[in-house]
């Protein structure tokens, strides 16, 4: 065969149609429903031929209907019209513009990296839940005049195409992606050529890349692209997957993410006088080695040593972790990373060793071999979270032993929960109804409000019709779909005639679809086959599932799970009542979550770090059943779906699978099947109506992305960009002083201790009310009493001794003495009944500190 070189020509629009350009290339038609109508309108069938796709319809209009488009006046008023429009939303003062951060602004820019972005189907850069919350955040900060800059990767093949062999095992396929055919303008210096960042590689090599450009709505999103003249073979395959390789390739991919993503971002300010961020956001620890280079920045260029450049850097960064799951994590080989920073690579002014330190387990239970990158982004982040209450919890309980001494409530990792962009998830003849009722024109972030949900406004019929409509919609979808994917297995059309009447608009559906890593259970569902096939078949309320979902390309177990289910789903009795779609993504989920009356969701808890995907479903009056897990367990309330009892602590998964199996065929029999059936005389579902209307009033404004960018502006950007600003000030005196301050006090903690503590002042039988007084006597060494803080930790206490949620209160200096020993004293209120109990510690103080357990040092009575 010989090798076909492809590259896409784009279309010369008419001076009239210019802005057609722009419109096509700003992302945010891919939630913003007018611009969309206005590109289908052109060619409706074009459009669907086209995958939805305006850059591709611009480059299917052949001359003479450009120049008809052209002439038509009505057309290019409209075009003008939503170019004016765009560019109001480009440039009007949002929310960011109103808000302050303690006193002062909130930074002027902030750099959000991730390793993958899911925007829309048109660009395919994501895997799954990660990337598409990366996307929805950009969108999100972008629909609230947050100045985010997005830094990713350009994968030629993206992620991969799935389809499936007659027998049902997963078939990946990777289709090239050419950036000419794609909504991204290249990043180019002031004499045209491509702007290009390079990083040095082991052995002499040069790793190059040019920078594309997406626009976001308001946020530039800049995606670096290896496969670039000048790179030698291997140099240009370092971007030709998404989590494709292994190793040595994911750590290139990842070093070019980054290093090359902070060199990238110098050249866009640099050329288009964007300020510099003043906060570095970490999604998951992919991107970590952005803070390597911040480091190497200030080493080289401003001569700090690398801890006073590891505080500057610190304090203005943000971590978040997405998954307790240790195959969720990067982890190399200390050789390899010792290959990329040491010997002929090391970085001059920054020891081997002290890279090596930022990713190291040296602690209980872990691997002293490997190099871990959320451990070197919690080390690199002065401030981390993660995704959900209970993720939050489980992560600082997982990651302890980076703060030995301290309970794992003190571990410094908060949660910020995560929500979904409603335009681009709510389906637009749902967002048209809810309009229409607010008496809008459009919905938008500032304008949607549950008062439509008023039943003086939308009747129980509409909005039962409204279900039904969208369920009809998703079946005429999963028929596409299926007779695709048949002919692909090898039917022919004469064997396909029962598609047409696979699933009902009439039936009551569960949609299942995410990856199938293990945890997730993809055929919890099957765990009794002739249960779920008396469920589906119910000659008086049958249920239907529609179900999809990819596999890593190298986890042959969840290939496995995967043909098990297909296998199920082409039983000649069944296929009517449960179908397996083929290459779940954006495109797909967009009609799955609306037409979807129950969402269903079963990990093996607690290893769902919140999950996004029913939070989509929700915002279209779908009801949840799932597992109390992720952002489930923080907001099921009885009312707005249903929760499958977990078999927590029962050791054998076998077991516990064999018992949360049974407790969902139940939930689904006698609960959600019985309440959906359950009619009036108008054949109106009114109980379950009801749930569909809680769970939008109270749901929905919850499980917003705005909801959740708001919050990490005001409890996390904000604050670390204020610290920011003191450590990277002139001469960066205060990022000097802090880290000689901590090499100082670690070095003498060994002599701080707790001599001695009185108290006094409580009755015989002490009652609420009480005032106890604590006198403390401590020694100190060479640190002053300013640079420690004593504190009494009280608390209820439990029969063993334990002070379960405790306060931790400072206690102040009464005296000093000779020796480096002083006297601290505080009264405590004793606020509760019950059995309580206190104790004194030491913990090191200092204003530039973010949490008392951030050097992991304490003394304890
Ligand atoms: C929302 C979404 C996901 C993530 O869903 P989870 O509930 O987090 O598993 C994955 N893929 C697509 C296409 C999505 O839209």
């Amino acid at each position: 065969m010989r090798a076909i070189r492809r590259f896409t020509v784009r279309t010369v629009l008419p001076a009239e149609l210019h802005d057609l350009d722009e419109l096509s290339l700003n992302l945010r038609w891919s939630w913003h429903t007018p611009t969309r109508e206005l590109f289908s309108g052109i060619d409706p069938q074009l459009w669907e031929s086209v995958k939805r796709d305006p850059v591709a319809l611009l480059g299917a209009l052949g001359p003479d209907r450009l120049a008809a488009l052209a002439a038509d006046q009505v057309f290019v008023d409209r075009v003008r019209a939503a170019a004016a429009d765009l560019h109001r939303y480009l440039q009007d003062p949002l929310w960011y513009q109103e808000q302050v951060a303690g006193g002062e602004e909130l930074p002027a820019a902030i750099a959000y990296f991730s390793p993958e972005y899911g925007i829309t189907s048109v660009l395919p850069q994501y895997s799954g839940g990660l990337g598409i919350l990366a996307g929805d955040h950009l969108k999100s900060a972008s629909d609230l005049g947050v100045p985010i800059v997005g830094v990713g990767l350009l994968y030629g093949a993206g992620y991969f195409r799935q389809s499936l062999t007659r027998d049902g095992w997963q078939v990946e396929t990777y289709p090239l992606l050419d950036p000419d055919g794609l909504p991204l303008t290249i990043l180019r210096e002031d004499d045209g050529t491509p702007a290009r960042v390079s990083i040095d590689l082991p052995g002499g090599r040069v790793l190059h890349a040019h920078v594309w450009v997406a626009a976001v709505g308001r946020v530039p999103l800049l995606l670096l692209d290896s496969n670039v003249p000048g790179n030698d073979e291997a140099a240009r395959k370092v971007t030709d997957r998404l989590y494709g390789g292994g190793g040595e390739h994911r750590l290139q991919q990842e070093l070019l993410l980054g290093v090359g993503g902070v060199r990238a971002l110098r050249v866009w300010s640099r050329l288009t006088g964007a300020p510099e961020p003043e906060v570095y956001h970490t999604n998951e620890g992919h991107a970590g080695f952005l803070g390597v280079e911040r480091i190497r920045e200030l080493v080289a260029g401003q001569g700090l040593s690398f801890d006073a450049a590891l505080e500057a850097v610190r304090a203005a960064t943000v971590f978040t972790t997405h998954t307790p799951v240790p195959a969720g994590i990067d982890r190399f080989g200390r050789d390899l990373i010792s290959q990329y920073f040491g010997g002929d690579n090391q970085i001059p002014g920054i020891d081997l060793d002290q890279v090596l330190a930022l990713g190291a387990e040296d602690y209980e239970g872990g691997d002293p071999t490997v190099f871990n990158m959320a451990v070197m982004g919690l080390r690199l982040g002065g401030r981390a979270n993660g995704v959900s209450l209970l993720h939050g919890e489980v992560s600082r309980g997982m990651f302890n032993g980076l703060w030995p001494g301290f309970d794992a409530r003190e571990v410094p990792i908060t949660s910020v929960t995560n929500g979904v962009h409603s335009p681009t998830w709510v389906d637009p003849r749902m967002a048209a109804l809810e309009a229409d009722r607010l008496g809008l024109d459009e919905l938008t972030a500032d304008t949607a409000s549950s008062g439509w949900l008023d039943p003086a406004r939308v009747s129980d019929e509409e909005l039962w019709g409204m279900r039904r409509e969208l369920r009809g919609q998703l079946v005429d979808e999963a028929r596409n779909r299926l007779r695709r994917s048949w002919r692909e297995r090898g039917a022919s059309p004469a064997e396909l005639g029962w598609v047409d009447d696979a699933l009902s608009p009439d039936v009551l559906t569960i949609g299942f679809a995410r990856r199938v890593p293990t945890y997730k259970r993809l055929t919890l569902m099957l765990r009794d086959p002739d249960r779920l096939r008396s469920l589906l078949l119910d000659p008086e309320r049958p249920v239907q599932l529609v179900v999809a979902g990819k596999s890593h390309p190298a986890d042959d177990q969840g290939k496995r799970l995967i043909q098990q289910l297909v296998r199920f789903t082409d039983e000649h009795d069944v296929r009517g009542r449960i179908v397996f779609l083929p290459n779940y993504d954006i495109g797909m989920a967009q009609s799955l979550y609306p037409g979807c009356d129950v969402w269903l969701n079963n990990p093996l808890r607690p290893l769902e770090a919140s999950g996004t995907s029913g939070m989509k479903s929700a915002l279209n009056g779908g009801l949840n059943l799932s597992i109390l897990d992720g952002w489930w367990d923080e907001w099921y309330d009885g009312e707005n779906g249903w929760a499958i009892p977990t078999a927590d602590g029962v050791e054998d998964n076998d077991r516990r699978d064999d018992l949360e199996a049974a407790a969902l065929y139940d939930l689904v029999e006698t609960q959600v099947a019985a309440r959906f059936y359950d009619r009036d005389e108008r054949g109106v579902p009114v109980r379950w109506l009801q749930m569909v209307r809680h769970t939008l009033a109270t749901l929905g404004p919850k499980v917003q992305a705005t909801r959740m960018v708001a919050d990490y502006v005001h409890r996390l950007y904000g604050p670390a960009a204020v610290v920011g600003r003191t450590l990277n000030g002139p001469g960066f005196g205060p990022a000097r002083e802090l880290a000689e301050w901590k090499q100082h006090v670690r070095g003498d903690w060994s002599h701080v201790r707790v001599d001695h503590v009185e108290s006094s002042g409580v009755r015989e039988v002490p009652q609420v009310g009480d005032l106890l007084s604590v006198r403390a006597y401590v020694s100190l060494g060479n640190l002053s009493p300013d640079d420690v803080e004593v504190q009494v930790v009280h608390g209820r206490v439990t029969e063993a001794d334990v002070i379960e949620s405790f306060t931790a209160e400072p206690l102040e200096l009464a005296e000093t003495y000779e020796g480096g020993r002083a006297a601290f004293a505080r009264a405590v209120r004793l606020e509760a009944s019950g059995a309580f109990g206190y104790t004194v510690r030491i913990v090191p103080r200092h204003e530039g500190l973010a949490s008392v357990a951030e050097l992991g040092l304490v003394a304890n009575a």
